[in-house]
């Protein structure tokens, strides 16, 4: 079995693409196959080398690494398009020289002409197939008047079907299919072209894509069809067209939903075990309703039969929350450097850690330390740097949220301030236990607060925000100097 992979590298890498690379990966891996990693890139004014660089991040950051493809060669390279220009060109022409294609001359005029002779004869509008068999004299009467051709595949007149793997039987008439363009007038060939040639000749044998790409099919068959005539492919690859995935207001996920676009949960911090996790359920289910696993469980249960007919629905808060089942399970170390990009991002490291290396021993050990008091809160990386930011600032830079100010370090706060500060300089010992206790000794039974008012002034103070890791370790975390000098500072 081999299968394929084939994005076009056009912008960020979307939310439906690497769906569709998950699915293809898991396919592949569950039945021992080859999983095939292709660059669609002949769309030259469209095409970048960011969005190139970016597909590659974007596999291997999910973990679906590839047997042949870019950086890691093969046997049927070279794996990006744009470097396999006289390839289609030499298929062009014999697909023409065996009569499975042929120049068409026909204007844009002429062709819409057609397309409205057809609408008001209530036909599907299409090519008419006026070019189909120009006799010599009318070719070289075109070539005279300066028209210029586009190459054409010239359809069979039959029923076309095939079996879905997703969907099943399915059928396209005939009078619905038109002869479609395989090379412009400049020569350059169209995805109609390059897709099921590459298809051919990397032998893939099984194609599943998104369900945008089912009336691509009807017309794909036949090319795959006449390749195997040419003796340049062995089978026609057996087709899965994968449901389309909505967003809001069932309307299908596009490019301009922030959600949609693959850097959005780099950014936030996403898992790639949850993100791919949460893409696994986007037109496929485990069975008995089980909805959390990881890539290993899934590939061991994708055999491609519960793949879905059904439109998915993309849910931003169900993937946040196998996020953060995911992020829960994650040995506290793992987690912890996880997280140094997103703090050495944020300034809120001495020293840079590109790698997951602190140069710093100190801060690694205090990064440590925090973790069990913010693992179960978290539900993805970068909600750590709200949470322990107050511990890693530097104390010249470290602020009180404004508006957490103005309500709760009132003047009404100054004395549970300042009582707190003498309880505390007093403490003979830090820990969690000892702060705790003489805080509650001070504020609750000292002043007879409330517990929440007590301790939602020294919240504040302390660590600059009303939600806050649990209060007396993250003290304890701070350190007797640092914490005595911000409710000093609350207090004046
Ligand atoms: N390059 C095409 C796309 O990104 C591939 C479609 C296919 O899988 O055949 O839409």
């Amino acid at each position: 079995m081999r299968v394929r992979f084939p994005p076009s590298p056009t912008g960020d890498p979307h939310v439906g693409m690497v769906r569709s690379a998950l699915f293809n990966y898991a396919f592949a891996r569950h039945y021992g196959g080859t999983y095939v990693f292709r660059i669609e890139d002949t769309d030259a004014a469209r095409n970048t080398e960011q969005s190139y660089h970016a597909l590659i991040h974007t596999l291997r950051w999910m973990g679906l690494e590839w047997d042949e493809g870019p950086e890691a060669g093969g046997d049927y390279g070279p794996y990006r398009q744009s470097e396999r220009g006289g390839i289609y060109a030499d298929i062009a022409a014999r697909l023409k020289a065996a009569g499975h294609a042929y120049d068409c001359y026909c204007t844009a005029e002429e062709l819409e002409a057609g397309r409205e002779r057809a609408r008001a004869q209530k036909r599907t509008p299409g090519y008419e197939g006026t070019c189909r068999d120009l006799t010599p004299e009318q070719v070289a009467a075109h070539q005279a008047a300066g028209r210029s051709s586009v190459l054409r595949f010239r359809m069979p007149e039959r029923q076309l079907n095939w079996n879905d793997l997703v969907r099943g039987e399915i059928t396209f008439a005939p009078e619905n299919v038109f002869d479609y363009v395989l090379v412009r007038a400049d020569g350059s060939p169209l995805y109609t072209l390059v897709n099921p040639v590459d298809d051919a000749l990397m032998r893939i044998t099984h194609v599943l894509r998104g369900e945008d790409l089912l009336s691509s099919t009807p017309r794909q068959i036949p090319l795959h069809e006449a390749l195997i005539e040419l003796g340049l492919s062995e089978r026609v690859p057996q087709f899965g067209h994968l449901p389309y995935v909505m967003g809001e207001g069932n309307k299908k996920l596009s490019k301009r939903d922030p959600e949609a676009s693959f850097s959005y949960y780099l950014k936030r911090g996403f898992l790639p075990e949850g993100l791919l996790n949460y893409l696994a359920l986007l037109g496929w289910s485990m069975g008995d309703d089980r909805e959390l696993f990881t890539k290993q469980e899934m590939v061991a249960a994708f055999d491609g039969a519960r793949i879905s007919v059904n439109p998915a629905r993309f849910d931003l808060k169900k993937c946040e929350a196998i996020n953060a089942v995911h992020l829960r399970r994650l040995d506290p170390v793992d987690l912890a450097k996880r997280l140094l990009p997103f703090l050495a991002d944020a300034g809120l490291l001495s020293g840079d850690a590109p790698d997951g290396h602190l140069a710093n021993d100190a801060e690694w050990r205090l990064l440590l330390a925090t973790i069990p008091l913010i693992q179960e809160r978290m539900v993805v990386l970068s909600d750590a740097l709200g949470m322990v930011g107050f511990l890693f600032a530097e104390e010249a830079r470290f602020q009180v949220d404004p508006d957490d100010a103005a309500k709760v370090l009132t003047p009404e706060a100054k004395p549970v301030l300042e009582a707190a500060v003498a309880a505390l300089a007093a403490l003979t010992e830090w820990t969690t236990a000892s702060i705790d206790e003489a805080l509650r000794a001070a504020l609750i039974e000292g002043l007879g607060l409330k517990p929440k008012a007590a301790f939602t002034a020294i919240r504040v103070a302390a660590t600059g925000r009303r939600v806050s890791p649990p209060l007396f370790e993250s003290l304890e975390l701070l350190g007797r100097e640092r914490t005595l000098a911000r409710l000093r500072a609350a207090a004046e």
